[in-house]
């Protein structure tokens, strides 16, 4: 929870629309209304643990705005959720699926619990507990959770099944982000890191970089830090350092990424290794800490972990040329004004990282269509969105000189205002009357 000494992450957030409403001329109902999340479930959750005991968890699910559609995003499992940070994740989904034209709202879902703690079968009996206490706040033309930080595919599963049983009947679309076998798409898995790869893709067009010239930081290595360093690496970019929660590896030459994420996966240690098949062994590299990974001369620097990593603190130390921000809210809205004077580029999150979301929205489709799709249907579509929306931002950030977070900004305020003032606002209830 906020403090005195610690800004509300909330409260940082919603600081982005007032600058943002200088460029649109949005109704001031609409920027009012986003102040203000639309409702809030916070919930106990019991769980019976492996050794008898009694724990209980506490749990969160805002819904921000649903002026779009039916409300979407994630539920996280991680220590430091609380009710702050859950407002404010919710409110980068209204944003993010305004950016990139979904028929969604905005919501986000969170447990306090460090999931690393429990076995599978208190994950298991977590997941469904959640559940069992929303089961009446979500639903598939209402609310749509997806997967979060440290949650997967088998937790949305086990919450798609729980949903299901309660309510009598199948229902794959009241969540996404599910294993194939239980009503996921294909392209799913990595569909946030591809999201931010086709991104770069065209700041690549755009800025004529040569992929071997280009070198790359990537703060986290779950699953989206994970996708979106493979298919760079994979298109000639040099991935030099990479790190997880618990520290990183630099080496200037740059990283084999499949073979780190085989570790990864494999060890769940980050180390340097050389693979010869299926035979790995650790191989040089320098140890440095999360800290430092930021601070390292780069081209590109991805923070893809959690929020609140470039604040006041070390922003004038950041000394790549482009930030993508694969995770929600890395820089702080203070860090943000530095990185601009510095003329660092911020791809912003909610942009950067719509790509999870972009292929949630196909899932949801398909399973209300009951009709599945191939994968080259998928990343075509995904590329298509994001293509268009990056360029549409870029553009208006280089006409207006405004800050790319700005434009992306201004770009959801435009279809936010639409929804809203089609049912009218104050200028047309006047005239009337
Ligand atoms: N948790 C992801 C995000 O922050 C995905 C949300 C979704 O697919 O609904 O964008």
């Amino acid at each position: 929870m906020a403090t005195d000494f610690e800004p509300s992450i909330f409260q940082d957030a919603i600081a982005r629309l007032d600058e943002a409403a200088k460029y649109t001329d949005v109704d001031p109902e609409v920027i009012e209304q986003l102040r203000h999340p639309m409702a809030m479930l916070l919930v106990s959750v019991p769980v019976r643990m492996d050794d008898g005991s009694l724990k209980i968890f506490s749990g969160y699910r805002v819904q921000h705005n649903n002026d779009r559609g039916p409300t979407k995003g994630g539920i996280r499992f991680h220590p430091d959720v609380d009710v702050d940070e859950v407002k404010a994740l919710a409110f980068w989904m209204t944003c993010k699926c305004a950016v990139v034209g979904l028929p969604f709202g905005g919501a986000k879902g969170g447990v306090t619990v460090n999931a690393k703690e429990l076995s599978k079968l208190e994950l298991e009996r977590l997941s469904r507990g959640f559940i069992r206490e929303m089961a009446d706040f979500i639903g598939p033309e209402s609310d749509i959770p997806a997967p979060d930080v440290y949650t997967n595919a088998m937790v949305m599963g086990w919450m798609m099944d729980e949903y299901s049983m309660i309510h009598r009947r199948h229902t794959p679309a009241v969540i996404t982000g599910k294993p194939l076998a239980l009503g996921g798409s294909v392209g799913r898995d990595d569909a946030t890191g591809r999201g931010a790869y086709y991104c770069i893709k065209e700041l690549e067009a755009r800025r004529q970089w040569d992929p071997k010239d280009i070198r790359v930081a990537v703060q986290g290595f779950g699953n989206a830090g994970q996708s979106v360093a493979r298919l760079l690496h994979a298109d000639g970019y040099h991935l030099v350092a990479i790190s997880d929660s618990r520290g990183g590896i630099y080496k200037p030459e740059g990283f084999d990424i499949p073979s780190l994420i085989y570790m990864k996966n494999e060890s769940r240690k980050l180390q340097a290794v050389y693979c010869d098949g299926s035979v790995c062994e650790a191989v040089d590299a320098h140890v440095i800490t999360n800290e430092e990974l930021l601070e390292l001369e780069v081209d590109v620097l991805i923070p893809a972990a959690l929020e609140n990593q470039i604040t006041h603190e070390n922003a004038e130390r950041i000394k790549a040329h482009v930030v993508v921000e694969v995770a929600n809210g890395p820089v702080s809205s203070e860090a943000d004004e530095t990185l601009l004077a510095d003329g660092v580029l911020v791809v912003p999150d909610i942009l950067a990282n719509a790509g999870g979301v972009t292929v949630s929205y196909f899932e949801w489709v398909q399973n209300r269509a009951g009709y599945y799709w191939q994968e080259e249907e998928v990343h075509s579509r995904l590329r298509e969105i994001m293509a268009r929306e990056f360029n549409a931002i870029y553009d208006a950030m280089h006409e207006r000189r405004i800050s790319m977070r700005t434009a992306a900004y201004a770009h959801a305020l435009r279809r936010l205002g639409e929804a809203v003032e089609a049912q009218g606002t104050q200028r047309f209830f006047e005239d009337a009357l």
